[in-house]
């Protein structure tokens, strides 16, 4: 493995402190390197990330001195822009650079590695798929789900032993400075314009998404979604086997779709059927086409997605049932922290004029506007909270009543107040959580808790 080889003895320099930054300090340093780990914050600013740090590993905060330079390797945050000026003066002395999963993939023992990417669907697919291979595995094996999911890759990759699975979320922040990882199975499940002020330019967010696939041998495979353009142009330059699933078409070239109420996969060897899991929406079709085709291609049995496909219940703050009041269903989707995510949202709920939407938070700076048609079709109001909340009024304007509601629980009760039963209020609310919670997950949970109070 590169790492362990080529860089005995050299000192490691780990570039940011968030949870994979540390994370992967502590690898290097347990597996004997020297680490310097950098953070252009404040020590005060950064002290709780820093409290699981181990103590071998030295830590300069507020910006970097020449002792960067003196470092043999370096490993990049997948937060860092690639044009942060750092990193532009390690590449100019040639020091290399790794990402995080690289370096946790290079002490990994285990005996698959599958991968998923894309813009949307990332961790439904993952877990889903790492449930798959828990059950598919010998007694003895477990599958390690880690990445993007909130487990660092440093942290659980490494653990893991050769009869043993790695399931790694992959984002494209992980994904543009790998150069060594290849996914036994990986897929796109999709992509649309996001990051961009990250990436720089679209070109680059999906050059940076190739690299899931762009390594792997003949052996291996990649998942493709055949109704997104990217993903087919994508497919064309892929060295595995190409697999393509579908929601909206059948045959041909595709190797699982939509077939009445069921799903379709057709490998190789079989053709079988099977009933997807219990998730709205024709999104979550395409995560089980996607998280099925992996595993089927790592040798899984059918009977084996079946089953796991009858008990997944989905993954919390993503269309989350949180409970019924007074005959209204409310759904916890508090992921949804853009407007592409509200309106997948409503394509897979909105089958009636029974939804009161609630929306707002932290405006992105996208337009609200795309969300006209579905509001038109299938709200009976919307609700505004947050600071987004006059941007939203304005611009979702005339298209159905509108409820400035200011925070949540104000939403929730005027829901309660005027709801008939068989009514849904959807809590997706297309915006950052920031102005008034820490987070989604701290957002989807008060929901959820307030939901119970009702
Ligand atoms: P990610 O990890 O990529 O953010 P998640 O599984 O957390 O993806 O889902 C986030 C949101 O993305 C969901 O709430 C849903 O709105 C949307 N989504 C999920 N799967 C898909 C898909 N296959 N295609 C489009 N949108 C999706």
């Amino acid at each position: 493995m590169f790492i362990p080889e080529n860089f005995k003895g050299r000192k490691a320099l780990v570039i940011g402190a968030g949870k994979s930054g540390v994370a992967c300090a502590n690898l290097l340093a347990a597996k004997g390197f020297k680490v310097l780990l950098t953070d252009e914050k404040k020590a005060y600013d950064i002290k709780e990330k820093l409290k699981g740090l181990a103590r071998s590993v030295e830590v300069e905060t507020g910006g970097h001195g020449k002792k960067a330079f003196s470092c043999g390797f370096a490993v990049k945050s997948p937060g860092m822009p690639g044009s942060h000026p750092l990193i532009a003066a390690l590449k100019k002395k040639n020091i290399p650079l790794f990402s995080e999963i690289e370096i946790a993939l290079s002490f990994s023992a285990a005996g698959k590695l599958l991968a998923v990417t894309g813009t949307n669907g990332k961790t439904t697919t993952t877990v889903l798929l790492g449930e798959i291979m828990n059950a598919a595995l010998r007694p003895g094996a477990r599958a390690l789900v880690c990445g993007n999911v909130g487990i660092p890759a440093a942290e659980a990759a490494p653990k893991a032993r050769p009869r043993d699975a790695v399931v790694m979320e992959v984002s494209s922040y992980q994904l543009e400075d790998s150069l060594h990882i290849k996914p036994d199975a990986a897929c796109v499940l999709n992509i649309t314009p996001d990051h961009l002020d990250h990436h720089g330019s679209m070109a680059a967010y999906v050059k940076a998404k190739e690299k899931v696939f762009k390594f792997q041998g003949p052996s291996a495979c990649c998942v493709f979604n055949y109704e997104d353009d990217y993903c087919r142009r994508l497919a064309k330059g892929c060295p595995s086997k190409v697999l393509f699933f579908s929601s909206r078409r059948a045959g041909g070239k595709l190797s699982a779709w939509a077939a009445g109420r069921k799903l379709l996969f057709k490998t190789g060897k079989e053709t079988f059927t099977v009933k997807p899991p219990g998730l709205p929406g024709a999104h979550n079709l395409e995560n089980a086409m996607c998280a099925g085709l992996m595993a089927l291609h790592c040798g899984v049995k059918p009977a084996v997605i079946k089953k796991v496909f009858a008990s997944f219940r989905g993954v919390e703050h993503r269309l989350e049932p949180a409970g019924k009041a007074r005959g209204t269903l409310f759904i916890n989707d508090s992921k949804a922290t853009n407007v592409d995510s509200t309106l997948v949202a409503l394509k897979a709920l909105g089958r009636k004029k029974n939804i009161w939407l609630i929306l707002g938070g932290l405006d992105k700076g996208s337009p609200y506007a795309p969300l006209l048609p579905l509001v038109r079709k299938s709200v009976k109001a919307v609700l505004t909270i947050g600071a987004a909340a006059p941007k939203i009024e304005k611009e979702l304007a005339g298209s159905c009543p509108i409820i400035t509601s200011v925070t949540m629980e104000r939403a929730c009760r005027a829901i309660l107040e005027t709801a008939a039963p068989g009514d849904i209020a959807l809590f997706s609310p297309a915006c950052a959580s920031f102005d008034q919670f820490r987070d989604f997950e701290d957002r989807g949970r008060k929901f959820k808790a307030f939901v119970k109070k009702l």
